[in-house]
């Protein structure tokens, strides 16, 4: 099958030990134009739930527990019902078998708040273009502020920065503001001059044989595929470091990329315009490793 698949999802609580049939019964695919939410749920007219995307290879899915565990993060962040991971796990697994079994495609897992009597829950699954040049031809960046010190997430939580929600226009407006400078992507910045995050991936940086990325307590979403890449490049003899990266470093590093589940590792090119150094071999077995 390569078309899109929808998978409705009837919340079970997080604490109840549903046996495997129960967890089956309670999804239910719907065909891809198939109404399902009402205009009144909050996930729609308030950007109010969160999501997960997972990238998915041949079949197979990755890093399923993280993208689970950072589900129930969000999901206490923004003080939603637990959900049921036994069930998502279900929901991600039901997907994987209706998806091709070779070739790229995505899962999204969407909890909003619903209509008031209880989370509105869903899955999809997309195959995908298996070719992603920026892979390997890189993008430029344009660094934008995002109008916060980087210890927002520790000083304003409400502000959720660590949380994955639906409310990503400002995510996709600074992705517009790139491409209005002639850059393909953004680096976000924080107001006391450090780089933070692109607005769907994270940053990481090579100075020499050390990678280093921002900590999450800087305001940023605990990425998946850089945690999945430090555990590759540490196996290889790289040391691997979180720390503040001042906006300074972009330029006089080794090499730089914005990681994600689905593009996976995008070497960066250029900075506002003045190119960088890249490492294209590196970048190379950073997307086998992913991939494998
Ligand atoms: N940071 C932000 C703001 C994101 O939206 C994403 C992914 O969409 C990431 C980082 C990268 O996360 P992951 O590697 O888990 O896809």
């Amino acid at each position: 099958m390569t078309t899109p698949q929808v998978l409705l999802l009837s919340p079970i609580p997080a604490d109840a030990d549903a046996p495997e049939n129960a967890l089956r019964a309670s999804l239910r695919f719907v065909p891809p134009t198939e109404p399902i939410l009402t205009a009144f749920d909050a996930g729609a007219g308030r950007g109010d739930g969160i999501f997960e995307t997972l990238g998915v290879s041949d079949g197979r899915a990755r890093g399923i527990d993280a993208h689970l565990a950072r589900l129930e993060a969000s999901a206490v962040k923004l003080d939603l019902p637990a959900p049921n991971l036994a069930q998502w796990r279900e929901g991600v697994e039901a997907l994987l078998d209706a998806l091709p079994s070779t070739g790229q495609a995505s899962i999204r897992l969407v909890i909003t708040r619903g209509t008031g009597s209880g989370p509105t829950c869903w899955l999809t699954g997309t195959p995908v273009a298996s070719d992603f040049p920026e892979r390997t031809d890189g993008i430029r960046v344009a660094t934008l502020s995002r109008g916060y010190a980087n210890d927002v997430g520790e000083n304003a939580p409400w502000l959720l920065v660590g949380a994955k929600t639906l409310s990503y226009a400002v995510h996709m407006a600074a992705l517009r503001e790139a491409k209005r400078r002639g850059a393909d992507d953004a680096v976000f910045t924080s107001t006391d001059g450090f780089a933070l995050e692109g607005p769907t991936s994270s940053l990481i940086l090579r100075q020499g044989n050390t990678l280093v990325t921002p900590a999450i307590q800087h305001g940023i979403l605990a990425g998946t595929t850089q945690a999945d890449l430090f555990s590759f490049l540490e196996s290889v003899g790289f040391e691997c470091v979180y720390r503040r990266i001042p906006v300074g470093e972009l330029l006089q590093s080794d090499a730089a990329w914005l990681v994600s589940s689905v593009r996976l590792a995008a070497p960066i090119t250029a900075v506002d315009g003045t190119a960088i150094l890249t490492d294209l071999a590196l970048t190379a077995r950073m997307n086998a490793a992913l991939l494998a």
